[in-house]
């Protein structure tokens, strides 16, 4: 998958709606500290359906949301919209959507889906919201200091696997219930002999 584009309105820093192009070849974001380019790798992440506000440097989702300064005030939502052209040639567009008290909403390619649909769609991609390829500050030590559990995770993700444990997840809370629906079946039949 290749990211093209990046749109960021009211989200952390980016206040104003802002456009990141991303063309072939290296692109370099350059900036003093504190302007906002670490958001920007979050943004990426929070797209592609971050749950978590820890690895959003926040203490809650919400707190993507711009919050206001001296001469500004807070915004009611943050939307990121991603653009990617998939392995496939095919053009995706994801946007994640955050309101005040409202949570988080999500559409591809133009219909709703759920935050899982999303996760999949990416992991399926060998890429997502946890994906190797995404390395922030302080990842680096993180990675060496990983236990084998995680580093087999991070192996899982590169290999492009990592959506088929969340199929398999899926697949077994299924079968779970089925066997209950079967053996509700049982007892009742049992009460017809
Ligand atoms: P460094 O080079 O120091 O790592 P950086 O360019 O990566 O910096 P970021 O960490 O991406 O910068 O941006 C931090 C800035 O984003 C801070 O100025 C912070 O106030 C601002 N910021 C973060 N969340 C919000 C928010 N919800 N509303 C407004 N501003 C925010």
């Amino acid at each position: 998958m290749l990211i093209k584009q990046l749109r960021l309105s009211g989200f952390k820093s980016f206040v104003e709606p802002s456009t990141l192009r991303i063309e072939p070849g290296l692109t370099g974001v350059v900036g003093p500290n504190g302007c906002g380019k670490s958001n920007l790798l979050e943004a990426i992440r929070w797209v592609m359906g971050e749950s978590s506000p820890k690895s959003m440097r926040s203490g809650g989702m919400e707190d993507v949301i711009f919050a206001g300064t001296a001469t500004r005030p807070q915004r009611d939502f943050a939307e990121v919209q991603l653009s990617a052209e998939t392995d496939e040639g095919d053009e995706l567009e994801v946007i994640r959507r955050i309101e005040r008290g409202a949570g988080s909403a999500y559409r591809v390619n133009g219909s709703d889906v759920r935050a899982k649909d999303v996760a999949l769609t990416f992991a399926d991609a060998a890429t997502g919201a946890h994906s190797p390829a995404l390395v922030s500050q302080g990842k680096i030590a993180q990675v060496i200091a990983a236990k084998p559990v995680e580093r087999r995770q991070m192996l899982e993700e590169a290999a492009g696997i990592a959506g088929l444990h969340v199929r398999r997840k899926d697949a077994e809370s299924k079968l779970r219930q089925t066997e209950t629906n079967l053996s509700r079946l049982e007892d009742l039949m049992a009460g017809l002999d």
